[in-house]
């Protein structure tokens, strides 16, 4: 039987996402890779109690995570239902609908027909009578945004998530789907863009929108899927993700000049007495707008060395400066 770690809390910072009264960790667990029904689910397993252990309660999941899809949804479920029935009240939740997850007109995008459905279905995967958050997980260009947040109003006064997000969402959309939610009294909790040191779009247009509006804000892929580590510094190791034939990750995107960088802020990590991981993180969260890391992970141990990054994550302003450099930013 699982015990979870009983100084669980004392190692990990929560926030409160944007203006609300939810906490979410510094760091939270993503469980698009390594959690579908193609993956170890003994390994599975063992992450989410670890990351449950270090203290992290914010678990991210969407309707299509797996292969197959849905099974990632399937697989918590379960590990919910095996270790964490009795902490449910500790847990945070999310799920999204967004892209394709069943055949025909109604199983993609962003239309009240599909978002109600396909979360009806994800609760059934999870076992759930609720989700604390429930995300539409990309903009739709041929629905309108009224009818999309329509949606998310129905699903936040039904109780079937106790809070609504968007995911990928430009500055404008925001704006837009903030100010049509609350004219409905529903509250735009949090958005979920990607950010990391590779990729900085967010910067100048989203963040400073999310900071007035008090909206949330955690970031998918801090890590840039695992080049901002030091496992891609001399090869490209067998099962990373840049090594599978399925992934997001190719092997081609680790360029010599990508390499070069990684090497670079390598140097940095190791003079803070950091890996680089744990520095990519720090450095996320070094923007007061930003509630949490959301982390992807395919063994405990990658999970145990992240959290340690939550109590060394102060850039001095040299060290920031030079990461820019080598960034050329
Ligand atoms: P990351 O950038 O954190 O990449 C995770 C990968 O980095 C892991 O699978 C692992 O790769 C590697 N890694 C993690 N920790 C370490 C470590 N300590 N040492 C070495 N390597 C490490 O995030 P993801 O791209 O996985 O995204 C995280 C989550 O964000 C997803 O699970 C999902 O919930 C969400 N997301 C949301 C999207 C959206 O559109 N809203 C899109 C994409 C993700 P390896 O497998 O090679 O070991």
């Amino acid at each position: 039987m699982y015990i979870p770690f009983p100084d669980r809390y004392s190692g990990m910072h929560y926030k409160n996402c944007g203006m609300s009264g939810l906490k979410l960790p510094l760091i939270s667990l993503g469980l698009w890779h390594n959690f579908g029904g193609v993956d170890d689910f003994y390994t599975a397993r063992c992450m989410i109690r670890k990351a449950f252990d270090c203290g992290i309660t914010h678990f991210d999941l969407a309707n299509n995570y797996g292969p197959p899809p849905g099974s990632a949804e399937l697989n918590f479920g379960k590990i919910l239902k095996l270790d964490l029935q009795s902490y449910r009240d500790e847990i945070v939740v999310s799920t999204k609908a967004g892209y394709g997850m069943w055949d025909g007109p109604y199983g993609d995008w962003g239309s009240k027909k599909y978002l109600i459905a396909s979360l009806h279905q994800s609760l059934k995967r999870l076992q759930l009578d609720y989700v604390d958050i429930f995300y539409h997980h990309r903009p739709d260009p041929q629905t309108p945004l009224e009818e999309t947040m329509e949606a998310l109003i129905q699903i936040s006064k039904e109780g079937k998530a106790l809070y609504v997000g968007v995911s990928n969402y430009s500055a404008e959309q925001t704006i837009q789907a903030h100010k049509i939610l609350a004219s409905a009294g529903v509250r735009l909790l949090i958005h979920q863009p990607k950010y990391n040191m590779f990729e900085r779009g967010i910067e100048k247009t989203l963040l400073p929108v999310l900071e007035k509006t008090g909206i949330g804000c955690i970031v998918f892929s801090p890590l840039a899927q695992g080049l901002l580590t030091d496992k891609y510094l001399n090869s490209i190791p067998l099962n990373s993700r840049a090594s599978k034939a399925h992934g997001f990750l190719k092997s081609t995107d680790i360029t010599s000049e990508i390499r070069l960088k990684i090497e670079k802020l390598n140097e940095i990590a190791q003079k803070r007495h950091q890996t680089l991981s744990q520095m990519a993180i720090a450095w996320v969260l070094r923007r007061k707008e930003i509630t949490s890391a959301l982390i992807g992970a395919s063994n405990p141990m990658q999970i145990e060395e992240i959290v340690k990054c939550v109590k060394y994550r102060d850039f001095s302003e040299s060290e920031l400066n030079d990461i820019d450099a080598i960034l050329g930013s």
